[in-house]
């Protein structure tokens, strides 16, 4: 990724832009002076006041809340150096740059350095010059690193991503597992662990790994209020998304595929669409799929069509929606993976197509995985969590917080089934027919023969078995295939029947199906919802945006992005390290003078001041005085 012909800002104690020692400074100074914001949000006020006195902390604040800031102002505050572990060398250049652009002295150790770059990096330690080291986890512990830093006076320790310490979730890494060590060896250090992961199990995890139990826990609400949840019944998927797409042209996104060769597909398609995707999986050659994931960074208007190889520690804020094609592992995957999207805070849209064969692939999977059957349990409840997650007809934020064990009203007004109500039928004759279908021939057919039954569908296979002859058949014919594509798949998302994948794809019906057949249950369906709604749902959504960018702004906006590119390519930045779109709206609606004015600007401070503030002004200026 790094290339030697551009220009690094090289630190250099007289250079005025590169960064002062704020040692001593207080938070709020430093929060208004470095990062140009004027408040503290939610609680980061307090984990910076007991990290700066000496204390430990464990962050756990959903994407967006402002994990960085516990981290980055205690190490300005406090003297010496502070050492981030974080687990993505790839990233690691984005963040240092980041830093660097807002005047604090920031490095990164890892194995993509020179020698003689690291041991600048070792020079900037050891004469205390050094205000934020980022390194992996691998190299921490190494007994190089370990006498390197037993000199330096150290801030504090943060760990980033912290729940990769956890074999609950999906991004385990063994070395996590260590840096419990690092209590032992500087007992006198604070350590601070972050992490967007909420559940009690990687919580716990955490604290006991890396022995943080006298740590004093900061949480806060998960809800993200700027996502819209939107779940729709898969039916004609690529046309669906081309639908959700559309609702986004020039925005960045993902899409993310179950499969590579999904992932591959998919992207190409959608560039024959005239929508500009890259593809991310971890079977790609390395450095195409830095090069993508590098290009997805840097540029505005791209799609990104990954497995979930891709998006742990994406930075980048205005990541406008998230598409899933497939079902995702868990509650905890769908979370974290939508949740990547609207880090700044502005209106973004998360969107997932669904179907049956989701529900069998995954059931699949587990059934046929080869975990232990307790684990196989666990597997199957976090996929039932997800399913009534997808088939509920009431407030999807308030299903999916209570999943986390958080509390919420319901009607959000900002997702699908809020936006448009679902209705729902009595299903309880619908259900009692199609579970006496499955049952008289035989649990040995699958759902599309079954609906052939049900409707009376006169064919080889239907004449072959006799089923032309039994009671059942044509005993659903006032209700529409689709409509019973419907009943089976909520038939099997709530378990009242199950497939078996050992006699091809078989329905065979489970217990809770008796109380159905003897009236003892009442089974109420979601209606599928047709397409007309999506129509108004859109146009509010436009709506919403041009609000936001009143027709004036607009141009100066673009103008004003189109700088800020230049900006970035220049430097070899993704554009958000020089300025985030927040910022640039505030920007474009205020149209701010001088440079007095532009300070009084959320998201600038001192050195981004001195090193672009003129260039904005002049844009600013040339558009008012067009
Ligand atoms: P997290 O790591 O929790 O996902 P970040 O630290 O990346 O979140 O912060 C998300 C965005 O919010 C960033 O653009 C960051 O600069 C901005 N931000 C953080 N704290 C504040 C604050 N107090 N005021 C204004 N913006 C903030
Ligand atoms: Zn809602």
């Amino acid at each position: 990724m790094s290339q030697p012909d551009r220009q690094e800002p090289r630190f250099s104690a007289d250079d005025p832009l590169f960064g002062r020692d704020n040692s001593g400074a207080a938070p709020l100074d430093i929060l208004k002076r470095v990062y140009g914001y004027s408040a503290f949000r939610g609680k980061q006020q307090q984990v910076v006041e007991h990290v700066v006195s000496g204390g430990d902390a464990v962050v756990l604040f959903p994407t967006g809340a402002g994990k960085s800031l516990c981290f980055q102002i205690p190490a300005l505050c406090r003297d010496g150096v502070g050492i981030v572990v974080s687990p993505l060398i790839a990233l690691m250049r984005d963040q240092v740059e980041a830093m660097k652009q807002l005047g604090i002295r920031a490095a990164a150790l890892n194995s993509s350095l020179s020698r003689e770059e690291a041991s600048d990096v070792y020079r900037s330690i050891s004469s205390g010059t050094l205000d934020l080291l980022y390194v992996t986890p691998e190299r921490i512990l190494t007994d190089g690193f370990q006498q390197m830093i037993a000199r330096a006076k150290i801030a504090l320790f943060a760990i980033d991503e912290a729940h990769c310490v956890s074999q609950w979730g999906h991004d385990f890494r063994p070395e996590y597992r260590d840096l419990g060590r690092l209590a032992d060896l500087f007992p006198d250090v604070p350590r601070i662990a972050l992490t967007a992961t909420a559940d009690p199990h990687t919580r716990d995890d955490i604290i006991e790994r890396l022995a943080l139990d006298n740590a004093k826990v900061f949480t806060t609400s998960f809800d993200r209020p700027n996502i819209t949840y939107e779940i729709v019944e898969r039916d004609q998927p690529r046309q669906q998304l081309l639908r959700f797409l559309d609702g986004h042209r020039g925005d960045s996104g993902i899409v993310y595929c179950l499969s590579r060769a999904k992932v591959e597909d998919t992207a190409e398609w959608l560039n024959g669409q005239g929508i500009r995707a890259l593809a991310y999986h971890a079977g790609m050659d390395r450095s195409l799929r830095d090069a993508n994931q590098d290009a997805f960074l840097k540029e505005e208007d791209l799609c990104l069509v990954a497995t979930v190889a891709f998006g742990m520690g994406i930075d980048k804020p205005n990541v406008r929606y998230v598409a899933h094609l497939d079902l995702p592992g868990s509650v905890e995957a769908y979370y974290q993976e939508t949740g990547r999207a609207g880090r700044d805070g502005l209106p973004s849209e998360v969107w997932m197509a669904y179907g049956m064969a989701d529900v069998i692939q995954r059931r699949r999977m587990i059934d046929e995985g080869n975990a232990a059957e307790e684990i196989k349990r666990v597997e199957r409840a976090k996929l039932n969590a997800l399913l009534a997650i997808c088939e509920t007809a009431g407030c999807r934020r308030q299903a999916i917080l209570a999943h986390f064990g958080e509390g919420h009203g319901g009607g959000c007004g900002n997702c699908d089934t809020c936006l448009k109500p679902v209705e729902t039928w009595d299903g309880t004759e619908a259900a009692i027919k199609a579970l006496a279908a499955v049952y008289r021939t035989g649990e040995r057919f699958g759902t599309g023969h079954v609906i052939d039954v049900l409707i009376g569908t006169v064919n080889e296979k239907t004449e072959r078995f006799g089923h032309v002859d039994m009671p059942v058949f044509g005993a659903g014919k006032e209700i529409p295939a689709r409509t019973w594509q419907s009943v089976f798949r909520q038939l099997l998302a709530s378990g009242f029947v199950s497939i078996d994948h050992t006699a091809f794809g078989a329905m065979k019906l489970e217990p809770e199906a008796r109380a159905v057949f003897k009236r003892e249950r009442q089974v109420f369906f979601r209606k599928d919802r047709s397409e007309t709604g999506r129509r108004t749902k859109k146009a509010a959504r436009i709506e919403k945006r041009a609000s936001a960018l009143s027709g004036e702004a607009q141009p100066l906006f673009e103008a004003l992005r189109a700088e800020r590119t230049k900006i970035a390519k220049a430097l070899g930045v993704p554009p958000y390290v020089v300025f985030p779109d927040t910022t640039l709206i505030a920007f474009a609606t205020e149209q701010p003078a001088t440079r007095d004015a532009l300070l009084g600007i959320s998201g600038v401070g001192q050195s981004k001041l001195e090193r672009y503030g003129d260039a904005f002004l002049k844009v600013i200026e040339d558009f008012t005085n067009r």
